[in-house]
């Protein structure tokens, strides 16, 4: 096996990315890619919200057409889970005992949904939302509801609350917190998009936690609150985080606790194992030199990129600032930069236009910005944030000019 030779293992955003960065490259040597999903690889975004709503078929959601991969070279093993590396012979072992050599090893396996652990959290009709089957059953079960809980206000269930209030469902969402979107966004968004599910029916229930969950029959009935409260539900949707798949890299002698961590070239501690895309943690510039994990699709494009550059002798260069985005009812929501540890945030516009942004900053500096229904402000508030720009919060509030003209 020649060091040439690459095995990916997850066929997820960045795992097909990097297939295809590689090639791009000219690189000459074989690619293979394990996964343990059984459909080739696909956009997880529309899950929770155009694919979760009927809108687009699954065809639509393929990361490139079926026929692609073997045009340029690349082999798939799909619907086997690597349960063990052994760095020292390079090779994988997968569910079913077969073995893999591998010359350099990419771990791209993002992580499962975080599942519920209290009393019940296993009955039938508990969901959560990472792929396509999970899509698929919770569809399936969908007509025959009447009462749906969504157990945490993060972009997952708040988009999913979206979805099933659009399809005429009932919907309470539960959030321990006492805001939503507390671990991503400042308060004026986390008040502005409440406001917002509230106006469109959601019962949202800030500052709650359960604890268990009762059923009838083997089926959830109901979601029971650390008071005693009792939340008639015939779905649970969890939209509680996701738990890093790393363990197999992790017993391997990799570096790491929350997800693997990676250099600047996206190396693991592990001689000739790489790791990129949702499992990986990563010195970030865009979080004041913090080792953070970034779930994003945009991340899982550029530390691929960084790979196949590195892997082919080129300049692997720096991830790119980072961006999000959530579609909830009639909003676009387009976040550039991190806002974590920010120290003041300042109010682009009026919400209640449906069209405003927020912007944060450290130390003076913008650092991120959340823009909802605003593409323009996110376009030109990259620079701003990649400059990490000195701009006055009465410059950056005034509607009349443009985030363009700020950078000086
Ligand atoms: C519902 C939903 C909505 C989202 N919306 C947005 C959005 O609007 N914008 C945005 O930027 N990002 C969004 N994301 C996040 C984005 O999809 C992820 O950041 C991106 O998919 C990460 O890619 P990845 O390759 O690291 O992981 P994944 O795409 O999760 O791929 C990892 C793959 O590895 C497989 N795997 C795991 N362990 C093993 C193993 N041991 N052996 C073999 N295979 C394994 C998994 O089954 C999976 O198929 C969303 C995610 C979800 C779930």
């Amino acid at each position: 096996m020649q060091s040439r030779d690459v095995v990916i293992v997850g066929a997820g955003h960045a795992g097909a990315q990097l297939a295809l960065a590689l090639r791009q490259q000219q690189f000459a040597g074989t690619i293979t890619l394990i996964g343990e999903e059984a459909d080739l690889p696909y956009e997880r975004p529309p899950l929770s919200k155009d694919y979760l709503a009927g809108d687009k078929a699954f065809d639509r959601l393929l990361l490139r057409p079926a026929g692609l991969w073997a045009e340029r070279g690349v082999a798939f093993q799909l619907g086997r889970r690597v349960v063990s590396i052994d760095p020292a012979r390079h090779l994988v072992t997968t569910d079913d005992g077969a073995e893999q050599l591998y010359g350099t090893l990419v771990w791209a396996a993002g992580g499962p949904a975080r599942r519920l652990t209290c009393p019940g959290g296993d009955l039938a009709g508990i969901h959560t939302i990472r792929t396509r089957s999970d899509v698929d059953r919770l569809r399936a079960e969908l007509p025959d509801v009447q009462r749906v809980v969504v157990i945490g206000g993060g972009y997952i269930g708040l988009e999913a609350a979206a979805v099933l209030r659009k399809a005429g469902k009932p919907v309470t969402l539960l959030e321990a917190q006492d805001r939503v979107l507390a671990r991503v966004a400042g308060e004026p968004l986390s008040h502005f998009y409440a406001q917002e599910h509230r106006a469109q029916g959601v019962d949202l229930r800030l500052g709650v936690s359960v604890s268990g969950l009762s059923g009838q029959g083997g089926r959830v009935a109901a979601v029971t609150l650390a008071d005693g409260t009792l939340v008639p539900a015939d779905l649970v949707i969890a939209g509680i985080g996701i738990v890093p798949a790393v363990a197999p890299l992790l017993a391997a002698g990799a570096a790491g606790g929350n997800g693997v961590d990676v250099d600047a070239q996206c190396r693991t501690s592990l001689p000739d194992i790489y790791a990129i895309g949702d499992c990986a943690a990563q010195v970030s510039a865009y979080a004041a030199g913090a080792r953070v994990r970034i779930e994003s699709v945009q991340n899982a494009m550029d530390q691929a990129a960084i790979v196949a550059r590195h892997l082919t002798g080129g300049e692997a260069g720096v991830p790119g600032v980072p961006t999000f985005w959530s579609n909830q009812y009639d909003l676009r929501l387009q976040t550039v930069g991190l806002s974590i540890g920010h120290d003041q945030t300042v109010l682009r516009g009026d919400p209640a236009s449906r069209s405003f942004a927020v912007v944060y900053l450290r130390d003076g500096r913008v650092i991120a910005l959340d823009c909802v229904n605003a593409a323009r402000d996110f376009m030109q508030g990259k620079a701003l944030v990649a400059a990490g720009a000195r701009v006055p919060a009465e410059q950056l509030a005034d509607v009349t000019i443009a985030l363009k003209d700020v950078l000086v």
